[in-house]
Formats: C-alpha cells, structure tokens, sequence
C-alpha cells in the first residue's frame, strides 16, 4: 500500500473543507496557537514513516498523555487500579462534576479528567518524583529525551483550573484521592502540557500497536494484555463523548486532546497522529477525525 500517496491525497481533501470549529480557549494560552495548523504523520511497525504539513511542529498534547500516566500507574499499580477509576464511557464532558457525585467519586474511566487525576494522585503516592520519573517514563518510549511539557500552558493551567479543583475536592471528599491536591493537581498540569509533534506522537504511541513493546528498542513496557486493555479504553473512552462517533467513522483505538492532536492505532499494524487546532463541540479536532477517517477508508485499515 502506498501510504505516502493515501497521506498526500487526505491531505489534498482537507485544504479544501470548510473552516469549521474553534480553537479551545478554556486555557488561555492554548487560544494563542494558529487555527490553520494541520499535520498528519503515519507510522507502519516494522516499516516506513510517512508525514505532511506541519507535522514536526510541537503541540499541547493534552489529555493525549492521560493514556501515558494510565499506562505508567498500571505497571506500578496493576489491576488494583479499577477499584479507584472505572472503564465505562462516561456520556458526559471530560470536566463533568454531576456524575462524580452521583457515583460517590469514583471517575468513570481514566480519561476524563477526574480519572486522570485519580491515577495522578497514584503516582504522586507511589513515585518519589513523580514528575521525572513521569517525564523519563515517556522519554523512553519516545525515545526522546527532549520531550517536555510547556510551563506556559501549566501556569495558565493552573490559573483557570476552577473545574479540576473542584473535581479533586469533590473526590476528596469521598475518599478517593490520598495527597495534598494542589500537588496531585500540580503532576496533572505538568502531564497535560506536554508538547509533542505529530511524528514524535505516533511515533510514541506505536508501543500500544506493538502488544506494549517498543519496537526499536524490543523493550517490554507493560504486558501484552495490559496493552490490549489500554487500547479498549481508547476505543471507548478515548474522544470524549464522541467515541461511538469515533468508531462510526473512523474504527480505531485512539485519545484527542484538546490543544487539537488525535493519536490512534491500528494493532500489530501502524500508529497515526494528527493535528489540527479547530475543536468541535465535543472537545474534538474536525480535521482530525476526518483525515482519520479518510485514512482508514483510502487504506481499508480499521478494526472492524
Ligand atoms: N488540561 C486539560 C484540562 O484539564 C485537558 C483537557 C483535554 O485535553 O481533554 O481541562
């Protein structure tokens, strides 16, 4: 399959949609980022990497890096971590506050945003630095060492983060969190501000396309099984209250984020990242999910 050609031809298509969508503004410095950024890079295991357009610009991944520190708190944690954070979609907003109470603040799953403070506040028991040992964590995975987060967008994280204190009170409130919040939250922003490209994204991410191993490297990071189960959160956690539409579309394990990356996988095939700032009103690139969507109908490649 000519995988440069099907990237060459989506993203023909995409330059000439509709401008729709807006760029998210609930953290002010992310609304700084150009609207008109679009990057798509594609990784086949065991083979060639293909990118176009702005694929080699760093961007806020966002909640992209909650399947990281879920993937981190589940090698320390194991199957101990479902009795604090569940694995339903939560057909609500990532920032939703009602659901916690009704469910006695247990989160739903560890990506929306309650979740992946829960497994910070794991980290934060379980870590002596969690943010290094967060950083050097993914670092490795990258294989990468200038992956960082960008402290901008943690202090204009933290300075609008009205929604994501009150969830972590909340959670307190029930139990479910062990740590002073403002450290826990602190960990939270610094996960959220990581800043990758396209290339280093898909790259990154090609360990849950690779049963949990590195591919290069043939390094073992977390189980075959734990991997598998990683993936079945993407798919139906992983775009807000969006995954069925997600599936519908597009048919592939994946998380968005909303500085505008998706991240998805094809199992034992390939690894693919996109970017496109323009959010719908799910919280979800419209770029994004199209050249997803184009991509796995050019090269017939879902899941389904
Ligand atoms: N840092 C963002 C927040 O806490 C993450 C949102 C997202 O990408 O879903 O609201």
């Amino acid at each position: 399959m000519n995988y440069k050609l099907i990237l060459d031809e989506i993203g023909f298509e995409i330059s000439s949609l509709d401008d729709e969508g807006v760029v998210a503004s609930y953290i002010p410095e992310l609304a700084k980022i150009s609207p008109n950024k679009f990057g798509i890079h594609f990784y086949k295991l065991g083979g060639n990497n293909f990118g176009i357009g702005n694929n080699q610009e760093k961007f806020s991944i966002q909640s992209i890096s909650k399947v990281l520190s879920l993937c981190l708190a589940f090698t320390i944690e194991g199957d101990n971590l479902w009795k604090r954070v569940g694995v339903e979609p939560s057909g609500n907003s990532f920032n939703s506050l009602f659901q916690l109470e009704y469910e006695k603040g247990i989160p739903r799953n560890p990506f929306i945003n309650a979740g992946a403070i829960v497994i910070c506040d794991i980290l934060v028991s379980r870590l002596e630095n969690p943010k290094n040992e967060f950083l050097k964590f993914i670092r490795k995975i990258a294989e990468n060492d200038q992956i960082n987060s960008n402290s901008q967008v943690v202090k204009s994280e933290k300075r609008t983060g009205f929604r994501n204190a009150a969830l972590i009170n909340l959670m307190k409130s029930f139990g479910n969190i062990e740590n002073d919040s403002d450290e826990v939250l602190d960990l939270y922003y610094c996960i959220c501000s990581i800043e990758m490209t396209c290339q280093e994204l898909a790259k990154t991410f090609l360990l849950f396309a690779n049963n949990g191993i590195i591919p290069s490297t043939k390094e073992k990071i977390i189980s075959k099984s734990y991997s598998k189960r990683i993936n079945a959160i993407m798919q139906t956690c992983g775009f807000y209250d969006e995954a069925g539409e997600f599936s519908f579309k597009v048919g592939l394990p994946g998380k968005s984020g909303v500085g505008g990356g998706i991240v998805a996988i094809h199992p034992k095939n390939f690894s693919v990242a996109v970017w496109s700032p323009k959010l719908n009103k799910k919280g979800n690139s419209v770029k994004g999910i199209k050249a997803l969507e184009l991509l796995t109908t050019k090269s017939e490649l879902s899941i389904f």
